[in-house]
């Protein structure tokens, strides 16, 4: 078992993030998740936030390092889609998507490098998504606000990794959750036809590899892109 670890999920009420919540509260860490709405599973420490805003962000810090301690693992998971085809796509669509996926995740980075860097420690994970390797037709902002992720995550490996501090990318093909549902049954059918395990995965699938990247076992991993596709991405 890893040493038990401060662990704040950004998105943690619902979907993967809650997933990865619930996995770390079984590996016995104390965790925190953000929530703009609803609350994350039990156990958990649920903190308002929206990462579109660094005073909110910064505001649920404070709350989870006074009631458990500096955060030692981030996992910057909220994120959004506004899919439409490129011609169709309005600016706004484009960067809400990476205000939120992108910048959030560089406003959750920035404000949880503070306390890493004073504890010499820390873990870093960012959630992408396999289009940020494989592009994806009518995902021109999702696709490169996951790519972007990529480039955040080596930077910051190579400007911290001195301290004790990794960053890394889990890149997940489709997963049962909101996000997919939403998806017409018959282009599911097709999604799975090109993915070598012939499935989506569940959202637990996720959160076991996140916390093992996270986890004593991973230390010497940093700047890696982790895939969690069921070989959908292969050779990327
Ligand atoms: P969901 O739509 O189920 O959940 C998204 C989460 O992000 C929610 O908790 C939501 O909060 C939160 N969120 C969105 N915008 C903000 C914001 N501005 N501030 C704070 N929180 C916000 O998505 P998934 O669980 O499916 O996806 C989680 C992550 O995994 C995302 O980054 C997604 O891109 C990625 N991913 C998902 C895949 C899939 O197949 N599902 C595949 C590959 C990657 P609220 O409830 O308040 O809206």
């Amino acid at each position: 078992m890893s040493t038990p670890r401060t662990v704040l999920v950004t998105g943690g009420n619902r979907g993967i993030g809650r997933a990865i919540a619930e996995e770390f509260i079984a590996q016995g860490h104390r965790v925190a998740v953000t929530a703009r709405s609803g609350s994350g599973p039990d156990g958990a420490l649920t903190v308002v936030a929206d990462v579109t805003d660094s005073a909110s962000l910064d505001a649920a810090f404070t709350a989870v390092e006074a009631e458990l301690g500096p955060v030692e693992v981030v996992v910057a998971n909220a994120g959004i889609t506004k899919d439409t085809l490129l011609l169709r796509m309005s600016e706004d669509d484009f960067t809400s998507v990476i205000d939120t996926n992108l910048s959030g995740a560089f406003r959750v980075v920035k404000r949880a490098s503070k306390g890493m860097l004073k504890a010499r420690f820390g873990r870093i994970v960012l959630i992408s998504s396999v289009v940020g390797l494989l592009g994806s037709a009518g995902q021109v902002n999702y696709s490169a606000s996951k790519s972007g992720l990529i480039g955040l995550a080596r930077s910051v490996t190579r400007e911290l990794g001195a301290r004790g501090i990794t960053a890394n990318v889990v890149a997940p093909g489709f997963i049962e959750t909101d996000m997919t549902a939403e998806l017409p049954e018959a282009q599911q059918a097709e999604y799975k036809k090109s993915i070598p395990a012939g499935r989506f995965a569940s959202a637990e699938e996720v959160a076991k590899v996140v916390t093992w990247i996270a986890g004593d076992d991973a230390g010497y991993i940093s700047g890696a892109v982790i895939p969690v596709d069921g070989g959908l991405g292969m050779g990327h």
